[in-house]
């Protein structure tokens, strides 16, 4: 036998058999299982797998290709070990980011499709997984409040992604036949300052440019400025220029802010007549966070069935105050990724009206070898040309799985924890909430050593100008506080949270460093809130010991 054949049939076995064959299945599976019991065994009270570890990207620029292949044990064996020193998301004692701990049907929904690979390009080649993009888009349809029979979804890369597809659907709007001849006239697209860089990604690739990108000022609970979003796009009108989109953020990255979508609607709306424009200005919601919220439209808050207690209530009914219009929006962006449980990447753009689709789309005869039979060919009108089957499947896995109890029940026992802490970093003198005014699992805080008055301090070294070195100084106080917890979070005493370098900036144009708490595990509980407190007040202790600030 040629050597080349040799090598055909042993690597045969690192392919699953086309034809059921059960002892290589129990292989297969017995190859995986290795691999979950290896990482297992980097479980320790850390929430961390294996240990801290060096990011060594000199010998990871020295790698090249062997000569020779290697086993599935081996190179499984070697991939397990890049998840060394990775953070487990889903530990109680992590409180890093909106990155949630995905569900296992989530897990399993994005396992099944990478071993047969359907490509949801259309549904000659996805079958019925093109039907759980439907299931998934209708479900997510129905929650958030568009019709169903007439909306439409497609999963896409990321929230990104979503912000994307509306603002390009906005722009051919606007400026119609973009798509067939490109940008002949500027647009511009406005949002809140708080808004995700998204928003300003998508303006320089669409070709906009990052200049056309309108930011309002968002006011003391980050909610867009909706008297200044009017004055700022009837400016725009005045001056002849035409609006591409209003991108509404309904749940910002930091704080959880949520803009008043029904308020944006109303205003596009009045400006709509008041210039008589030829076209309407896309409003769409970067619903990407908040979307989850959805569940709680039809929840009788008065009867409050789930017994959640009643500064929980406040909280989530804070919420639904705003999320219960995101159905007035013309598109949204959904992340399962992050406040749906789902690992990545798994995100849903939904256009309420399911026509918006086809002004992005290419003529059948451009894709010739595409799309020869079957009815469902998302490929014409999707950026990309080959879409994984691993997000719908995920997102409905929970879907499915939560139900709207389910997922009410989640978010409730996440805003409660992030409820508790507040009260308690409220109740004390050296701390001071910034996100008050926002309710959800996210608390931004700073820190302060003895003798500041946190009754009036906080807000005035927001606003006076007089206060700058002493704001400057307690920006370097918190990310001290921040370094010893994370170090001591490290050796497997604390909890892991995160610094934001700039919350937002002081009237004076400085950066406000904030801590930020953002509980996204399930398996938070009390005492893991009291464990972040008793580390800041460690921290605190060390550096008044040092003699620092
Ligand atoms: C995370 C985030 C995005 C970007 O989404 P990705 O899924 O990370 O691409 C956009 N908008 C908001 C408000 C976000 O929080």
């Amino acid at each position: 036998m040629p050597l080349y054949q040799h090598l055909v049939r042993d690597l045969r076995q690192s392919f699953p058999q086309p034809v059921s064959d059960r002892v290589h299945d129990a292989y297969f599976v017995f190859s995986f299982l290795r691999a979950l019991d290896q990482l297992d065994a980097m479980k320790s009270a850390m929430p961390m797998l294996g240990k801290p570890e060096v990011l060594d990207y000199a010998a990871a620029r020295a790698c090249r290709m062997a000569d020779d292949p290697q086993s599935v044990e081996q190179v499984t064996g070697k991939l397990v070990e890049h998840l060394s020193g990775m953070f487990i998301w889903g530990h109680p004692r992590s409180q890093v980011n909106v990155v949630p701990s995905p569900t296992i049907p989530s897990i399993i929904g994005g396992l099944l499709p990478s071993i047969y690979n359907p490509n949801l390009v259309s549904d000659e080649s996805s079958r019925k997984i093109a039907v759980a993009e439907i299931e998934a888009s209708s479900i997510a349809a129905a929650l958030v409040g568009f019709d169903p029979e007439k909306s439409a979804g497609v999963f896409t890369f990321g929230g990104t992604g979503t912000t994307l597809y509306g603002v390009k659907i906005g722009l051919e709007k606007a400026c119609p036949g973009t798509m067939q001849t490109g940008l002949g006239t500027p647009a511009y697209v406005v949002c809140s300052e708080r808004a995700h860089y998204a928003g300003r990604t998508v303006a320089g690739w669409l070709g906009l440019g990052f200049e056309r990108l309108v930011e309002v000022p968002a006011d003391e609970n980050n909610e867009i400025r909706t008297c200044l979003l009017e004055t700022m796009c009837r400016d725009l009108l005045k001056q002849g220029k035409r609006i591409a989109a209003i991108i509404a953020t309904m749940g910002t990255t930091d704080a959880f802010g949520v803009d008043d979508l029904a308020a944006v609607v109303e205003i596009r709306d009045k400006l709509v007549d008041e210039f008589s424009l030829d076209y309407v200005p896309h409003v769409h919601a970067d619903a990407v966070i908040g979307w989850a919220w959805s569940v709680f439209n039809d929840y009788d808050f008065a009867a409050n069935l789930l017994g959640f207690r009643k500064r929980t209530l406040r909280a989530l009914a804070g919420v639904h105050r705003r999320m219960q219009y995101l159905g007035q929006a013309d598109s949204l962006g959904i992340d399962f990724h992050k406040t749906g449980f789902a690992p990545y990447v798994s995100s849903l753009f939904l256009a309420r009206d399911a026509a918006d689709l086809q002004k992005v789309a290419r003529a059948p005869e451009s894709m010739p070898y595409l799309f020869q039979s079957g009815e469902y060919h998302p490929g014409q009108f999707t950026l990309e040309t080959t879409r994984s089957g691993g997000g719908p499947m995920a997102a409905l896995a929970n879907l499915l799985m939560f139900g709207k109890n389910g997922l009410r029940a989640l978010l409730g026992h996440l805003v409660s924890m992030a409820e508790d802490f507040r009260e308690q970093l409220e109740g004390h003198a050296a701390t001071h909430v910034l996100n008050g005014g926002n309710f959800g699992p996210v608390t931004l805080f700073r820190v302060y050593p003895d003798g500041v008055d946190t009754f009036s301090f906080p807000q005035r070294e927001q606003t006076d100008p007089a206060l700058r070195a002493r704001l400057r100084e307690y920006n370097d106080y918190n990310r001290h506080i921040f370094a010893l917890i994370q170090n001591e979070a490290l050796q497997g005493r604390g909890v892991v949270i995160s610094l934001t370098d700039c919350y937002r900036e002081t009237s004076y144009g400085e950066q406000i460093v904030a801590l930020k708490s953002y509980i996204m595990s399930p398996f938070s509980e009390e005492h893991d809130v009291e464990n972040v407190l008793e580390s800041i007040w460690k921290a605190r202790a060390r550096i008044a010991a040092e003699g620092a600030p």
